[in-house]
């Protein structure tokens, strides 16, 4: 594909001559921060509008073409299923007219009586900056409360306190290339290979083309990201500000610093290097719980080599001191000079498709915006005199989990959350679900019809979503593009900054919130970075603003700071040892190392860490819709060290319950599977399922709230936990064509966790029941036209449905697991004529042989487990040629790193077979 072909249309605008012809738009993935291209072909007949293939775009900065899993199906998430499309009142469909004049007066009336700071916004970094911004100017401006947060302080705010401290502005200094050229590569606290694929990917391919070039994990897990690594250091969870002291004391030590760029660009060494000098190598390597010659050899990579890169995301930021560990890292960088440079620097990579965004804007409660700060009345003047604002908050508002406790309080008596599901990502959920359900008025402006905050919405707004809205995001290195709108949004949703502007207005400020197009927005955001900057803020896009909307229409992405038009963007920052505090030097910051706040005891003695799966998103609103990424991670699970199975008296997939003392609901239960690459005594659980999707998944609930005291960001990383058996009388599996007959079984069982299917629905379930009274209930829900055959047998009940000679549905219950391939009950589902034969084995529970072939591996190729050991044992030692003898990791790579893994595992059994006679001779 060439950069002719690639011309960015504005949909709206394609002329009826070319109606029917298939056109080429470009936008961008609306997931993770690394924020790639993504080119569609679109086909429009009439008023329709239909996405019909998508690939990465080839000549985008972040991903030249490439997409990982979730990015490459995002067309099979962007169906109407399961769509909010027109405003509702308690559960009752509204105009917008009714709905927006409800949210005006309710919030006039609570500012009214009880002051602008019982009012509160939670947005999101799905917001497109456009939105953000708006959202920001009607809060701090207009309402006068600095009460908005965002689900952004949960993956990166204790980045951004450390940027600022350090360097007096919020500034990411690297940028991608700077993966690809340097010579030590440190991952901290980051399963990229899972959470940033693309990025892995370049890693990968940078370390193939140099294999001089060094890759350090610093993670507790060895996860798929350690493939790549030459040194792993799986140090105890929270120790991380330990070993960052103990590298500055080493290279001090050791001649490593460089104290020409100390002298004159920073300040606060002294104080700094006095804090680490306590952190010899031997106290490193106990605290960190690693031993010494690793961690000596991590320092001393970082001391030999010239260039260095500190790769860092949630295992830093999500932690009691999780600034601190930010600062501890960058007083590495800065006291070898190891910043502003070619292949160095502290590199923070955000979770979300636009936190950096929400930055620019300042959407943080505690910034104020244009990285101008909220306590300072000088910035607070200016915005005010920029925006002509009537009231200006002029403190900050409260982060998010004192948001939650303030409206548990009844203090805050109004919430609008806008584009993210709080319920599920915020620690303790209990208390953010007694919040919800005590506040006098929620708003909820969301996608779709239901999740597990949209309970708690009084008023329910119905936004565009991904292909619908319009306008810019900004990704982890600084780089802004535009996120297009292909089609009009579905029903009668609206742009989240158009249902903020309507309610603006009907509170009396229309002329200040009139936008019709977000170029305007996006102008006005770029005019106030500009305004009285006179080089005082390093975000400047003063040379982005009088844009025309056919020049924002075909803004091609750029990295800020972009001060004048003539400007091609800044790749890098801080190559002149200039920083953005007063003095211009950057700040050393002296670290005391703090333990993370959960700690275990001994009726919680498992830490629980929690992360990404590799195929999902978030709380899975979107990928969850697409069976397609559900096979490689069917269902939730805990991840246990095998020696900690083994004493719990465990088996694999059995049921357990894991709970902690902050819990006052249900405990979470989930099957355990082993997995040997973890820490004893630490167990891990991914993020993304929620009440939705199982009758006792509420994750959350397992976390204090404890939180970092600068950022406010929560300490998701540490949870201390309980786990143990739970014991039903009947466990099994079900499966059923029909979503609304699915939705209603589900109760009829004590537990239930379902999957989506390419057919259907699937669900693992356990019961106290007794298969009598379990099969008269689910007789009840299941349609009577529905012919049913059962086969009641010694260990349980098999229940086999079909309709039209279809099969609709069928459930299988033991007295103990077992599990029938859910992939074969999914094609089964498909068939349109069912087989006597087929009946049979679904009624005995009798897969084919085909669908025995153990987990699915590679989602593009759907290829398994055994299929690739089976390869791997006749000799395919190299991703590269399981990939031409099997196809797996040839589309989109995600599943790279863990072929790797498997070769790597296979070798290392090959290795110890071969090393057994020598320990039989020595013996
Ligand atoms: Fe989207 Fe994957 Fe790219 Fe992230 S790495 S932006 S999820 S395609």
């Amino acid at each position: 594909m060439n950069h002719a072909r690639a011309t960015v249309i504005s949909v709206q605008s394609a002329p009826k001559s070319v109606a029917r012809t298939p056109t080429l738009a470009q936008t961008t993935c609306p997931y993770c921060g690394v924020g790639c291209g993504v080119d569609i072909t679109l086909e429009t007949a009439g008023n329709k509008t239909t996405l019909k293939s998508l690939t990465g775009t080839p000549e985008h900065p972040a991903n030249f073409g490439r997409l990982c899993v979730k990015g490459t199906n995002l067309l099979e998430t962007n169906d109407l299923n399961g769509r909010l499309t027109q405003p509702q009142m308690g559960g009752k469909p509204v105009s917008w007219d009714t709905a927006t004049s409800a949210i005006a007066e309710k919030m006039q009336q609570v500012i009214d009586e009880h002051g602008p700071d019982a009012v509160a916004l939670y947005v999101s970094g799905q917001l497109l900056t456009e939105d953000y911004y708006v959202a920001n100017k009607f809060m701090k401006g207009y309402v006068g409360s600095a009460n908005i947060d965002t689900n952004s302080r949960l993956c990166m705010s204790s980045a951004v306190a450390a940027y600022k401290r350090a360097f007096g502005e919020d500034i990411v200094p690297c940028n991608y290339e700077d993966l690809e050229q340097t010579d030590l590569l440190i991952l901290t606290g980051s399963n990229a290979a899972w959470t940033h694929p693309v990025l892995f990917q370049r890693m990968e391919r940078a370390k193939r083309q140099n294999p001089d070039m060094k890759v350090v994990v610093v993670d507790p897990r060895a996860t798929d990201t350690s493939t790549l690594a030459d040194l792993h250091i799986p140090l105890k969870p929270g120790t991380d500000a330990v070993l960052f002291n103990g590298l500055l004391h080493f290279l001090a030590q050791n001649g490593g610093l460089d104290t020409d760029f100390i002298a004159a660009s920073t300040s606060g060494f002294e104080a700094a290097l006095s804090s680490a000098a306590e952190y010899s190598l031997s106290r490193v390597a106990e605290e960190c719980d690693v031993p010494e010659h690793d961690i000596l050899a991590l320092f001393t990579l970082f001391l030999e080599r010239q260039r260095a890169i500190t790769f860092f995301s949630m295992g830093i930021n999500q932690s009691t001191s999780g600034v601190d560990k930010g600062n501890a890292i960058i007083n590495c960088h800065l006291a070898t000079g190891k910043i502003g440079k070619t292949g160095s620097g502290p590199f923070s990579i955000t979770g979300q498709p636009n936190a950096m965004g929400g930055r620019e804007v300042g959407g943080l409660a505690n910034m104020l915006a244009a990285h101008m700060d909220i306590d300072n009345a000088q910035h607070r003047d200016r915005v005010q005199r920029f925006w002509q604002s009537p009231r200006m908050a002029d403190k900050p508002g409260l982060k998010a989990v004192d948001l939650f406790k303030r409206i548990n309080e009844g203090k805050v008596k109004f919430v609008w959350i806008m584009a993210t599901n709080p319920v599920v990502s915020m620690p303790n959920r209990c208390e953010v679900e007694a919040a919800l359900s005590k506040c006098d008025m929620v708003v909820v402006s969301d996608m779709v019809t239901k999740n597990d905050t949209l309970k708690f919405a009084h008023i329910a707004l119905p936004a565009s979503g991904w292909s619908e809205k319009n306008g810019t995001v900004t990704n982890s290195e600084r780089r802004i593009s535009r996120q297009r709108g292909l089609m009009k949004p579905a029903g009668e949703s609206r742009h989240d900054w158009q249902a903020l502007c309507a309610v603006a207005a009907k509170m009396g400020f229309a002329e200040h919130f009139d936008y019709q197009h977000p170029a305007e927005i996006f102008d006005e955001h770029a005019r106030l970075t500009a305004f009285e900057n006179h080089g005082n803020r390093a975000l400047d896009l003063g040379g982005l603003s009088g844009l025309t909307t056919a020049e924002y229409d075909n803004f091609r992405p750029v990295q800020w700071p972009v001060p004048e038009k003539t400007v091609a963007g800044a790749t890098r920052l801080f190559a002149d040892g200039a920083f953005f505090t007063a003095d211009k030097k950057a700040r050393f910051i002296a670290i005391s190392p703090c333990l993370p706040e959960q700690q275990t005891t001994t009726a919680f003695p498992f830490v629980l860490n929690t992360g990404r799966s590799r195929d999902q998103w978030h709380t899975m609103t979107r990928t969850g819709k697409a069976g397609k990424l559900l096979k490689h991670a069917p269902y939730s699970q805990l991840s246990l060290h095998p020696e900690d199975i083994k004493a719990l008296g465990l088996s694999a997939q059995e049921l357990v319950a894991v709970n902690s003392a902050c819990n006052t609901g249900e405990p979470v239960i989930l099957p355990v599977v082993e997995d040997k690459q973890l820490r004893k005594g630490n167990c891990f659980a991914p993020i993304h399922w929620s009440a939705t999707w199982g009758s006792n998944l509420t994750l959350g609930a397992l976390f204090n709230g404890a939180h970092d005291p600068l950022s406010g960001q929560p300490e998701l990383k540490q949870g201390a936990v309980s786990v143990a058996a739970v014991s039903f009388n009947l466990h099994g599996q079900m499966i059923i064509s029909d979503a609304d007959v699915a939705a209603a079984l589900s109760p009829a069982f004590d537990y239930w966790a379902k999957t989506t299917t390419d057919g259907g629905t699937a669900f693992r379930i356990a019961s106290n029941n007794d298969t009598g009274s379990l099969f008269s209930n689910l007789k009840s829900v299941l349609p009577a036209h529905w012919l049913l055959v059962t086969r009641q047998h010694e260990k349980g009940l098999t229940v086999i449905a079909t309709s039209e000679n279809r099969f609709v549905f069928g459930l299988w219950l033991e007295n103990s697991y077992r599990a029938l391939p859910d992939e074969w009950l999914d094609s089964c589902l498909q068939q349109d004529d069912i087989s006597s034969e087929l009946l049979a084995n679904l009624l005995r529970g009798t897969p084919d042989e085909a669908f025995l072939n153990g987990k699915l591996v590679c989602s593009c190729f759907s290829v398994r487990e055994k299929t690739i050991e089976t390869a791997i044992q006749a000799g395919c030692s190299s991703v590269d040629r399981l990939g031409n003898e099997l196809k797996c990791g040839t589309n989109c790579g995600s599943c790279k790193p863990e072929l790797q893994k498997m070769i790597d595992s296979y070798s290392s059994t090959q290795t110890a077979k071969a090393v057994t006679p020598e320990v039989i001779l020595h013996d």
